[in-house]
């Protein structure tokens, strides 16, 4: 009589335990492909299936083992896969059909042998050892299905690897542990069991929500330093990494230059052809400008149609041909839209980010060097001379 009070407590903890899970998985921020977010109902499954496992486990306690043989071994083998699952998904992906045949194969033959180990009367450690087994394909299942998908640089998917691991390494320890005869009697087992299967919860939950939550943030974080038109930087960007980027560079003394650039007459394609050739002419004009910049360069959207390029361990000298070439290319790859061919050109206004200067007054001096261009004809590229006040007639034109 006193076990069934102690199981009915434990079982009804372990339930609690499942159901505040659930309800924190329902709190957690829903990633955008249905595919992945099919994952929390997976997760939940687990909480669900861990915890009937756990009420099937304690009815052997109650000597109810046609009840305690029928479900016990088949469910933590359930929640186990449910874990594959989750981590599937948790990426994108399916299951291939082949490994769902084996799935099943495998839920069948753990089934049969369970009822099969009861029917001989086998002791409790036979199927207690094919429980161990049992769970153990799924779980190493869920740590390969990781490892081949996991973003290595996402602290979060680093941490649910770990827990998986965590939760194997408990797996194999406790079972065996609780098939000791010094573990003896049943309310201890309950006790080590109910342990168990808490620590297995907590561990895929909360590896499930780190997760999910900084894959929230690396995709904000990306949507706030990007545009969402060309894809290239932000002024976020340059507020919060590029500013900081050049003091380091100048810190080790290494050169540092900014290119400003602006479309020509760029209005008047939009009042011609419409606001999204606009839009398509923009796209056209950073591809341009990507196809010629270095991989260590940052192209930055202004504003508009006005872009910034920070250019570091580059002499002004080498940024001014740099900015030729951009004009140049520019000016040869016209949009072509349909039968139509739409000509853009730029101007470019060119400073070095002196000794003397922080990036945003090299950017000022590059703005002023590209309003010399405009002023002087457009479709130019205009080096700021730090040896004169900088004016249309004393910035160094290069057309
Ligand atoms: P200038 O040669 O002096 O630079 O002349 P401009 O016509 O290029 O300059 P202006 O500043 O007069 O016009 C810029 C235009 O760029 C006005 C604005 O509607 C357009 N524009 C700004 N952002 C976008 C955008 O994201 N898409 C489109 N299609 N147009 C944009
Ligand atoms: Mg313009
Ligand atoms: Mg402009």
């Amino acid at each position: 009589m006193e076990e069934a009070i102690l199981i009915t407590i434990l079982t009804a903890m372990v339930g609690a335990f499942a159901l505040i899970g659930i309800v924190f998985s329902y709190a957690l921020p829903s990633p955008s492909q249905p595919d992945k977010a099919s994952a929390a109902y997976y997760a939940r499954l687990f909480l669900f299936f861990l915890w009937l496992g756990f009420v099937f486990l304690c009815l052997r306690a109650l000597e109810m083992q046609a009840l305690h043989v029928a479900g016990c071994n088949i469910s933590f083998t359930l929640a186990a896969y449910m874990v594959y699952f989750t981590v599937v998904k948790r990426h994108g992906n399916q299951p291939r059909p082949s490994h769902m045949a084996w799935i099943i194969g495998h839920l069948v033959t753990v089934q049969l042998l369970s009822v099969l180990a009861f029917w001989l009367a086998t002791p409790f450690w036979f199927s207690d050892t094919l429980l161990a087994i049992s769970v153990f394909i799924p779980q190493v299942l869920a740590l390969r299905a990781k490892y081949r998908s996991m973003d290595r640089r996402n602290p979060g998917d680093r941490v649910l690897c770990h827990l998986l691991w965590v939760n194997i390494v408990v797996c194999m320890i406790s079972i065996p542990v609780y098939l000791l005869d010094a573990v003896t009697s049943g309310a201890q087992q309950m006790l080590l069991a109910m342990n168990v299967v808490v620590i297995l919860m907590l561990n895929v939950m909360l590896g499930f929500a780190a997760s999910v939550i900084h894959s929230l943030v690396v995709r904000l974080r990306k949507q706030i330093y990007q545009d969402p038109l060309t894809k290239c930087h932000n002024r976020h960007y340059l507020q919060d990494y590029a500013s900081t980027f050049v003091d380091t560079m100048q810190v080790h003394r290494e050169k540092v230059c900014v290119l400003v650039t602006d479309v020509d007459h760029f209005k008047s394609i939009n009042d011609r052809y419409g606001h999204l050739t606009g839009d398509n002419a923009l796209n056209h004009f950073t591809y341009q400008l990507q196809q010629e910049l270095r991989d260590s360069d940052v192209l930055i959207r202004w504003g508009g149609e006005e872009f910034l390029v920070v250019l570091p361990g580059c002499t002004i000298e080498d940024a001014a041909k740099l900015a030729e070439r951009l004009r140049q290319r520019v000016a040869l790859q016209p949009l072509v839209i349909d039968t139509h061919s739409i000509a853009l050109t730029a101007s470019f206004g060119l400073a070095d980010v002196a000794r003397d200067c922080d990036l945003f007054a090299a950017i000022d001096r590059a703005d002023s060097a590209l309003y010399d261009a405009k002023s002087s004809g457009r479709d130019k590229v205009v080096v700021f001379d730090p040896n004169y006040r900088t004016d249309k007639t004393m910035s160094m034109a290069f057309q």
